[in-house]
C-alpha cells in the first residue's frame, strides 16, 4: 500500500486495542472501516475473515485465518509458477509438509482446480490434506495421488512447493518434534529433479530447504516473495478501483 502511494493503520499490536477489551469482530472491522478504504485481516480463527466480510460494507482482504485460507499467497504462487514455467497446464504439483495446517496449500490447490493440473499430496500421516480440502479436488475431477516419501515423486514433479511444519498449531510439541525434519530438500535432492522445474516455500524457511539449494536456479522461493509484494500491489489497485 505505501508503494502505491496510500497509507495504512496498523492495528498489529492488538493489545493496544479494544479487542483485548472484549470488542467483537464485527465491532473491529465497522470501527475501522470508518477510518479506512479497505481493511486487510490476518486473524487466528478459521472463517474469521469470511465474519469480518460479512458485516463489513468496505473491501476485506483474507490475509491468512488461521489453519484456514491464505488466498493472497495463492495469487502469488500462480503467478510465479506462470512466470517461471510459461504456463500451469499439463503441470504435477507436489505439495510436501504439513498440508494438514499449511493454510497456503489449500488456497493454492483451490485455485489451481481451475486448471489442468496433477496433484501429488506427500506428508506424513499425520499432517495429510483435510478431508474437506481433498473433497474440492474430488469435485472438480482432477487426479491425485498421496504419498509419504518424497524421493518417489521427485524425478517426476514440475512444482515442488514446500511448506513449514506449523509448530504453532501443535498442542503436543512431542508430535512435532517428530516430524518437523522430516522433508529436507538439499542438493542431493535436487540432482534427481527435473532440470526444467521449480522449488517454491511461502517462507518462513526453518529446515525445509537446506541453503545450498538457494543458489540453484530452481529455487523459486524469493522470487515468490517480491512477486507476492506486486501481486498484493495489483490486488489492491484492483478492490479500490485504481487498476
Ligand atoms: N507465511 C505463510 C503463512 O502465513 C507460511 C507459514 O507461515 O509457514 O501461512
Amino acid at each position: 500500500m505505501l508503494r502505491l502511494g496510500g497509507q495504512v493503520i496498523p492495528i498489529n499490536n492488538v493489545q493496544y486495542s479494544s479487542v483485548t477489551k472484549g470488542e467483537s469482530l464485527p465491532d473491529t472491522v465497522r470501527t475501522l472501516e470508518s477510518y479506512a478504504d479497505l481493511i486487510v485481516i490476518r486473524h487466528p480463527d478459521v472463517g474469521s475473515a469470511a465474519t469480518a466480510a460479512h458485516y463489513a460494507s468496505k473491501p476485506i482482504i483474507n490475509a491468512g485465518d488461521g489453519v484456514g485460507e491464505h488466498p493472497t499467497q495463492a495469487l502469488l504462487d500462480l503467478y510465479t509458477i506462470v512466470e517461471a514455467l510459461g504456463s500451469v497446464e499439463g503441470l504435477k504439483v507436489a505439495m510436501v509438509g504439513d498440508l494438514k495446517f499449511g493454510r497456503t496449500v489449500h488456497s493454492l490447490t483451490k485455485l489451481l482446480v481451475n486448471y489442468p493440473v496433477e496433484f501429488i499430496f506427500v506428508s506424513p500421516e499425520n499432517l495429510r490434506m483435510p478431508a474437506d480440502e481433498l473433497d474440492v479436488v474430488n469435485a472438480s475431477g482432477h487426479a491425485y495421488e498421496q504419498r509419504e516419501d518424497v524421493h518417489d515423486i521427485i524425478g517426476d514433479v514440475d512444482v515442488l512447493y514446500v511448506t513449514r511444519v506449523q509448530k504453532e498449531r501443535f498442542t503436543d510439541l512431542a508430535e512435532y518434534d517428530q516430524v518437523r525434519d522430516r522433508y529436507v530438500v538439499d542438493p542431493a535432492l535436487m540432482d534427481r529433479a527435473k532440470q526444467r522445474m521449480i522449488v517454491m516455500h511461502p517462507l518462513p524457511r526453518i529446515n525445509e530447504i537446506s541453503y545450498a539449494v538457494d543458489s540453484d536456479p530452481r529455487a523459486a522461493y524469493f522470487r515468490q516473495m517480491r512477486n507476492g509484494m506486486y501481486i498484493r500491489m495489483a490486488l489492491l489497485a484492483a478492490v479500490l478501483g485504481k487498476a
